[in-house]
């Protein structure tokens, strides 16, 4: 009974299968029509020639690139605590396992790009990537048509801001399958990231495998958990904020009280109409995935929200920290009043790039983890392995696969070490 939208991950793909096979088959050319059909622009080459990225920046806001430059600080200096460092255990004399992180060689990263531009993807995408120490690194946003067909110029100028000088102006589903199959114009990525809207999400889950996915975040989704203590004036324009992302976006309050659900109503009428975005707005606060949810208590309000898993998760109760220390699903949780999800959106240094759609309970958002693999490495000397022969040959032999336990006895002159006879 929890609110879901109607249009789902798992209806959308077999819209975006075959723009996917094209994209596998044709190669650019299937990326430039896609594009044609999707954005509106007719593409000489899906590459941004590199003097364009430069232009972006000299042209930018000054207001902006001041913003853009301390998002990137934050972002950076709460990413750069996250990277690992390799551990190796001594498992027995003579016997080791290290786990060595490494980096994967290409990302392509995903910038959204259809209803707003999104420059603040591009920081959350970029900088988790370089402190993993990626080497090659593309980033792709839809194209505009006010824009002469390039990614938005804000969306170039972070892009310069952060050194990435590969850029592709590619939308949806074919920017998705072009760095997982490659084209002439795009090498093929071992790994996407990004966030995006549901044909994005819906291409990313068909072609995982093919290429390595972060969590699908898909539409944005907001879910707030609060008491008569909330203010419901907050309330209400947290819950619009995260809205105006997409139609499809999810905006739900999960409250104990009436009286701030009434109050809440109110307030979500009066603000609605006086935004910038009133209609999309409307739209994604009447769909089915949003909506207001009345509990007895805050222990059922948790299981709720539990049991929800949102992408973004406000708590605005009295002594919200500890009510927030209880939640065991979210992509995000941001506690009190003064820490609202446009915070995260942009300026608090924890990444934007978060599960949607119930993925939270098993996945967590972007992160420089996101773009590493550990890799085991295994170092026996010959005692070591002498003392661990005859345990593997018994479960060797208990898995029916005796050439498992033959490899171990032909170092031994086909002798189980420590045993008496052949
Ligand atoms: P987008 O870049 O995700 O999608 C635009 C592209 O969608 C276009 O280039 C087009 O090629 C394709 N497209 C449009 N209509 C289509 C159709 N009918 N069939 C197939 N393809 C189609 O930009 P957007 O639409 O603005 O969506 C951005 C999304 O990203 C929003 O839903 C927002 O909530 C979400 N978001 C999520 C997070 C997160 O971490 N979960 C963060 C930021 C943004």
């Amino acid at each position: 009974m929890l609110p879901r939208a109607e249009l789902d991950v798992e209806a959308a793909l077999e819209k975006v299968r075959p723009i996917c096979e094209d994209v596998r088959h044709r190669g650019a050319e299937a990326v430039r029509e896609h594009t044609r059909a999707f954005d509106g622009v007719e593409l000489a080459s899906t590459r941004v020639p590199v003097a364009k990225i430069g232009e972006a920046l000299a042209a930018l806001d000054p207001a902006v690139r001041d913003a853009l430059e301390e998002a990137i600080r934050r972002t950076r200096i709460v990413h750069r605590d996250q990277r690992r460092t390799d551990t190796t255990t001594q498992v027995v004399r003579g016997g080791t396992v290290s786990e060595r992180w490494v980096p994967v060689d290409r990302v392509g990263l995903y910038v959204p790009g259809g209803r707003a531009v999104y420059p603040s993807s591009v920081v959350m995408n970029v900088v988790p990537a370089q402190e993993a120490g990626v080497r090659s690194l593309a980033v792709t946003s839809p194209p505009q048509r006010e824009f002469g067909g390039l990614p938005h110029p804000t969306i170039l100028a972070a892009c310069a801001l952060l050194g990435v000088d590969e850029v592709y102006a590619a939308g949806g589903a074919q920017a998705i399958a072009m760095f997982a199959y490659g084209t002439e114009e795009c090498p093929r990525a071992d790994l996407v990231t990004g966030p995006g809207n549901i044909w994005v999400a819906a291409a990313k889950r068909l072609l995982k495998g093919v290429i390595g996915i972060d969590s699908e975040a898909g539409p944005t989704e907001i879910a707030i958990l609060a008491d008569a203590t909330a203010d419901p004036v907050h309330v209400a324009a947290d819950l619009i904020s995260q809205a105006e992302h997409d139609t499809l976006a999810a905006a739900v309050l999960v409250t104990d009280s009436a009286e701030l659900a009434a109050a809440v109503e109110t307030e979500l009428a009066a603000q609605v109409a006086r935004t910038k975005h009133t209609e999309r707005i409307t739209e994604a606060l009447a769909g089915r995935q949003s909506g207001i949810v009345l509990v007895d208590d805050l222990d059922a309000g948790l299981m709720i929200v539990d049991a929800y898993a949102a992408e973004h998760l406000e708590i605005q109760t009295a002594g919200a920290r500890a009510v927030a220390a209880r939640v065991r699903n979210a992509g995000a949780v941001f506690i009190g009043a003064h820490a609202p999800v446009s915070l995260g959106d942009y300026l608090a240094g924890s990444n934007h790039v978060l599960p949607t759609g119930g993925c939270a309970c098993h996945s967590s958002g972007l992160s420089v983890q996101s773009f590493l693999r550990g890799i085991h490495v295994v170092e026996y000397d010959e005692p070591a392995l002498a003392e661990a022969t005859a345990r593997v040959v018994a479960l060797a032999e208990a898995e029916d696969l005796p050439a498992h336990g033959a490899a171990l006895k032909a170092r031994f002159g086909w002798e189980i070490p420590g045993r008496e006879g052949p």
